[in-house]
């Protein structure tokens, strides 16, 4: 008898424990296809809180792993490799934040959720790239806004809203390669395509890319939308560029093209089929919050998701 692929073992595991696995976009693509649902940090975020299984595997970075043990506590959350981070995420703490409330305790921390339960602990509320206009645009006119951690994202917020905020200096490591002049090259070699950015890319509040008409600012899942519903053939996509993988699922007939080739997470990458396997089977790496954080933690994505 053949011995059973990864793929197969995977389905049994999963159907015998009742887990679901929630994948990232920026994972690789052999993951993405293992999993349940792909989604970005938005999506994924309201899957762990609906979702009826036992075990969560969780494909992704460490933070999103966390907050889908925030929002289901009383699931087994695992992430398949214990060393996952995330530049952004570890761009600022939560004594720095617990330092910024008491010297402006009428101040209001607006997180990004690509941040560590610790940081969400002391935040009044998380927002994503899908919905950080409106979580900024619902917030009392005049507040004195802090916006953590991420840069390139904070400064799109504050061109498109004129909302002021002071900004955090963290960034992703991976969209802060993404420049003006990636943007424009592509723009002249394709000028027939629309180029799709996410904001947290270090040209976002760039005025040159905002003049392109052509040019749209999306989450991941925005932008997969876009595609699907635009008559346009061909799109430049500027973010990780394993986002390719279910854009070209999602639109067969259409062509997409990445900005740049080094736009990769390494630390998305170092899920694969093998060790999600090993996940099921040892069911590791357990992700806890302890009570506490968690308690804090839950209110900002709370408020988050309630918008
Ligand atoms: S792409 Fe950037 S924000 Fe996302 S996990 Fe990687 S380093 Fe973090």
């Amino acid at each position: 008898m053949p011995t059973p692929s990864v793929t197969d073992r995977i389905n049994r595991l999963k159907k015998e424990k009742n887990a679901v696995i929630l994948a990232h976009y920026y994972t690789r693509p052999e993951v993405q296809d293992l999993a349940d649902y792909v989604g970005d940090s938005l999506g994924l975020s309201q899957e762990a809180g609906k979702t009826d299984a036992e075990i969560i595997v969780f494909c992704g970075v460490h933070f999103m792993a966390e907050t889908a043990a925030i929002i289901s506590p009383r699931k087994k959350v695992l992430i398949p490799v214990q060393h996952a981070g995330c530049s952004l995420a570890e761009s600022v703490n939560g004594y720095e934040l617990k330092q910024w409330k008491e010297e402006h305790p009428e101040g209001i921390v607006v997180s990004y959720v690509n941040t560590t339960a610790e940081v969400k602990a002391y935040t009044d509320i998380c927002c994503t790239s899908a919905n950080a206009l409106r979580v900024v645009e619902s917030l009392p006119p005049n507040s004195r806004i802090l916006f953590v951690p991420d840069k390139n994202l904070g400064a799109w917020i504050r061109k498109r809203t004129g909302r002021e905020m002071e900004l955090w200096a963290g960034d992703c490591c991976v969209h802060q390669r993404i420049t003006a002049e990636m943007i424009l090259e592509k723009a002249a070699e394709y000028p027939e395509a629309d180029i799709l950015i996410h904001p947290e890319a270090n040209c976002s509040a760039d005025d040159r890319i905002h003049s392109l008409p052509q040019a749209y600012f999306y989450s991941t899942a925005g932008m997969i939308a876009h595609a699907k519903k635009s008559p346009k053939k061909q799109f430049v996509i500027a973010t990780e560029m394993d986002t390719l993988h279910q854009l070209q699922k999602d639109s067969p007939a259409k062509e997409f093209i990445p900005v740049g080739d080094r736009i990769i997470c390494g630390q998305m990458k170092k899920i694969t089929p093998e060790n999600l396997l090993e996940a099921l089977e040892k069911e590791q790496y357990k992700v806890t919050v302890p009570a506490e954080i968690r308690e804090k933690a839950r209110l900002p994505i709370q408020r988050m998701l309630e918008l």
